[in-house]
């Protein structure tokens, strides 16, 4: 398991329930998307409808669960959490949907993997509040049609792109979630400390926000281990050394990549002098699905500037070559 990948793992399921924050203002950073749900949330509840449905996209662990339950709870809702995968048959969305009670939230994660024939049942649903089912097959088949309570759908992807156009035109808000600025990782460490009882030192907690690659999940991840270690040492607080300590120990370097980041890097930068090299060569050379490198560990990569996409393939930057203290070739 990875320390800093931002899917969940076995070992954040324990804390994470405890962790979220149960509305708008405890959910910190995301400023413009909190704004733009905070009137929306207002405007339907002023009206007695239900919340427009809302698209949420961005790496894993930057909080789009979490602000889908946020948004049932400002509503006053139910919440109801699902996944893209787990829905295989038209049937087991038809379950689900008509199980809710009206205004209710419908959250799917990984809603681009809907399969086809539930994703064009989920048109009309989303759009009148109706279902068509077929019962039966050959001549004895026949449409049903089951009139649903308004609802509001929260689907949650990596990318807005991975989603065909009729189902992504039938969200009425699209946010995009950004990674987080270090001041506000630090402050969701320190709020985690807080909910955990233990105190940390503000230098302990701005070193964990530096290298938690701008995502709340790995940051509480960090904090969890660092804990420990802190505690097994005898210490009163959080320090910084026991932070930059168990860091190292973790093999998370001070930009937060680990050494899978190192091996992407350096086998670009060995077997192909740093790019342009193709996704799909780069995910044979370490071992690692395309889709996974594209959707989980070359975002921060990207965004901090270690490489660069060109039309020909990724491209390795002079800052990564400096981090890495490896010289270029033709320099
Ligand atoms: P995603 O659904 O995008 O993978 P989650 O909503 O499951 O991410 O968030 C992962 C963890 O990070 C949760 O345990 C949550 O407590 C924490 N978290 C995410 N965003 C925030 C935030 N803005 N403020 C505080 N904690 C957050």
């Amino acid at each position: 398991e990875r320390m800093v990948t931002g899917e969940l793992q076995n070992e954040d399921a324990s804390v994470e329930l405890s962790l979220r924050p149960a509305n708008l203002q405890q959910y910190i950073g995301q400023q413009k998307v909190k704004d733009n749900l905070g009137i929306f949330i207002q405007a339907a509840k002023m009206r007695e409808e239900a919340l427009d449905h809302v698209l949420l996209y961005g790496p894993p662990g930057l909080g789009k669960t979490t602000l889908a339950s946020i948004i049932a709870n400002e509503m006053g809702v139910q919440f109801r959490s699902t996944s893209g995968p787990a829905i295989e048959r038209s049937g087991d969305l038809a379950a689900i949907l008509s199980s809710l009670e009206p205004g209710d939230v419908l959250f799917i994660d990984e809603i681009h993997r809907l399969p086809r024939s539930v994703e064009e049942i989920l048109y009309p649903a989303m759009e009148d509040f109706f279902l068509d089912i077929v019962i039966g097959t050959g001549p004895s088949a026949r449409s049903v049609r089951i009139d649903l309570p308004p609802f509001t759908l929260v689907g949650a992807t990596t990318r807005a792109g991975l989603l065909s156009a009729p189902l992504r035109d039938r969200f009425g808000v699209l946010s995009r979630l950004d990674f987080y600025e270090p001041d506000e990782l630090c402050e969701i460490v320190e709020r985690t400390a807080d909910i955990f009882e233990t105190t940390i030192t503000h230098e302990a907690s701005i070193e964990i926000a530096r290298r938690s690659r701008g995502t709340p999940r790995i940051a509480n991840r960090l904090l969890k281990r660092i804990r420990d270690i802190s505690q097994v040492k005898g210490e009163q607080q959080i320090s910084l050394g026991t932070t930059d300590h168990a860091l190292d120990m973790l093999q998370v370097d001070e930009q937060g990549l680990d050494h899978i980041d190192h091996k992407l890097l350096t086998g670009m930068i060995d077997g192909f002098q740093g790019g342009p090299v193709g996704l799909d060569t780069i995910a044979a050379t370490i071992g690692e699905e395309p889709q996974t490198i594209e959707d989980v560990y070359e975002p921060y990569l990207l965004q901090t500037g270690f490489i660069q996409r060109t039309p020909r393939g990724r491209l390795v930057t002079p800052k990564a070559y400096q981090h890495l203290g490896i010289r270029k070739e033709d320099d």
